[in-house]
């Protein structure tokens, strides 16, 4: 299988190379020649496996340049003691609506799904490819990200992980899970600011050649763990995939019923592998894409412009507060082409908007439904989710359940899978507050109480709070220093010298 960039000005690559590469040089983003079509057989075999063995025979399909073995020990090691037995968990809800629950893995948010397979993935490409330098992971977060890639690279040989996050922009939960990471080839540190303060330092970093070129003689290759890599997007198609066999053999569906999935959306990763779990032969009927208050989705769904030119809001649901979904660069590419996708790019980097016309648009809508849910909207999804199923939801998923809810006024009986992305305990004051009806909770009042809210919430609820949450205030701090954005720099040289 040969990986093309979705901008055409590109050599084709192997799996490998795109891995290590990330971006392309013409800075599009890899996709696979072709797309896989699952045959009857391919999904009988499927329908009999569990997780990890659906992982590797999916993978494989388009890693070509792996080894069975190699993915089979990928899998196994990303998705097995790590996670929940099931990785990848239907539950059912009502008569009409299952949740595909992704947060059941060590750090208790969907990106796991991906990042713990991701970084084996590219300890093998770098043996593929010949690297001999070191890989140095460097990351700026907001949240979820940055302790799931510490997660996922932690003691992977060959690479080292180093996450800057904003003192002023995390939650109490999140910040204690970075403070306690562990791991020999790990580094974290505050910085003085909020999320813009530290990712804009971090981009001078990737964009400084000279800095490059010192780490590069001291045998250090810099790179990133964001969402544009196609090993990451690979591992999010398994999910759909095994997500249709469990409905099925659960008897929720039949193998040629269609449902429709609906996702909580943010770069469009995790919905782009929904589209192309239905492009291989999933029968799904329409990808619902669920966005809140920063609706620039919604809008492009509906009207088949995108404009980045808006009001920017900061919501309950953080990890969706996008303006910029860098993923849906490559439905522009399989709905057309390079030239097409190429040009709508270069449309946005000029004036921040661009529009696709009326024949794609239609086209788009054939696949794709959108809508939108407000702050008090999800507020009074997560209480009635609980007072009527007893069922914890965090607010990205309630984000979904409220725009399943609206697809479903207009397209009643059909069966949905809702994706769910966060364990509610990751945003226990958000959800203990829904639920009770206390204050307005905003994303910035996570504070100090979160973990006393846990532990309300738990006793509300009788779900225990989850295992790698339930030790975070007992466990010793490793990494409590608090930097400027201008010393990041020295950080990493200070990090990389004490590693040679
Ligand atoms: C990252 C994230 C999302 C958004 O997923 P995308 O693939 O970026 O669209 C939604 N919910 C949670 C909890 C996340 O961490």
């Amino acid at each position: 299988m040969k990986y093309v960039s979705t901008r055409g000005q590109a050599p084709w690559v192997f799996s490998a190379e795109a891995i290590k590469n990330g971006l392309a040089p013409d800075a599009g983003l890899y996709m696979p020649e072709k797309l896989v079509v699952l045959s009857e057989k391919d999904k009988k075999a499927l329908l009999k496996m569990n997780y990890i063995e659906r992982a590797a025979y999916v993978m494989s399909m388009y890693l070509s340049d792996f080894t069975k073995e190699e993915l089979n020990s990928c899998c196994a090691q990303a998705y097995g003691s790590g996670f929940d037995p099931e990785p990848a968990r239907v539950v059912p809800l009502d008569r009409r609506t299952s949740i595909l629950e992704l947060f059941n893995g060590p750090t208790c948010a969907f990106k796991d799904m991906a990042l713990q397979v991701m970084p084996r993935l590219l300890t093998r490409s770098l043996e593929k490819t010949g690297e001999k330098r070191r890989i140095l992971i460097l990351t700026a977060t907001s949240g979820d990200t940055g302790k799931a890639a510490l997660e996922g690279y932690r003691d992977v040989p060959g690479v080292y992980i180093s996450v800057y996050y904003p003192t002023d922009g995390v939650s109490e939960m999140q910040k204690r899970q970075m403070e306690i990471q562990q791991g020999d080839n790990v580094n974290v540190s505050a910085i003085y600011g909020n999320f813009d303060d530290a990712q804009t330092a971090v981009k001078e970093i990737f964009a400084d050649k000279t800095f490059a070129e010192k780490l590069n003689r001291d045998g250090w290759v810099l790179s990133s763990a964001n969402s544009i890599n196609w090993g990451r997007l690979l591992p999010q198609i398994v999910y759909y995939i095994s997500a249709w066999c469990d409905l099925v053999n659960k008897g929720i569906t039949t193998a040629n019923d269609t449902f429709s999935v609906t996702v909580p959306t943010g770069n469009f990763g995790n919905i782009l592998a929904a589209f192309m779990a239905k492009k291989m032969g999933i029968p799904i009927n329409k990808l619902v894409c669920a966005s809140n208050s920063n609706n620039v989705l919604t809008d492009f769904f509906n009207t088949g412009i995108y404009d980045k030119n808006r009001a920017f809001y900061k919501t309950s649901s953080p990890s969706m507060d996008i303006l910029v979904s860098s993923n849906l660069e490559r439905l522009l590419y399989l709905c057309r082409d390079s030239g097409f996708c190429a040009d709508c790019m270069r449309q946005l980097s000029d004036r921040g908007a661009y529009s696709v016309g009326s024949g794609v648009l239609s086209e788009l809508r054939q696949d794709f439904a959108a809508y939108f849910c407000a702050e008090k909207d999800c507020r009074e999804k997560i209480s009635e989710t609980f007072s009527k199923h007893g069922y914890l939801v965090d607010p990205h998923t309630a984000v979904a359940l409220f725009c399943a809810d609206r697809y479903a006024e207009e397209n009643p009986g059909e069966k949905m899978l809702v994706v769910s992305t966060a364990s509610a305990y990751k945003f226990p004051g958000a959800v203990y507050d829904s639920i009770v009806g206390e204050s307005t909770q905003t994303s910035e009042d996570f504070g100090a109480a979160s973990y006393e809210k846990a532990e309300l919430l738990s006793k509300l609820s009788g779900v225990p709070v989850p295992l790698p949450l339930r030790d975070l205030f007992r466990r010793e701090i490793r990494f409590s220093n608090i930097i400027d954005p201008e010393d990041i720099r020295l950080d990493i040289l200070k990090f990389t010298g004490s590693r040679k």
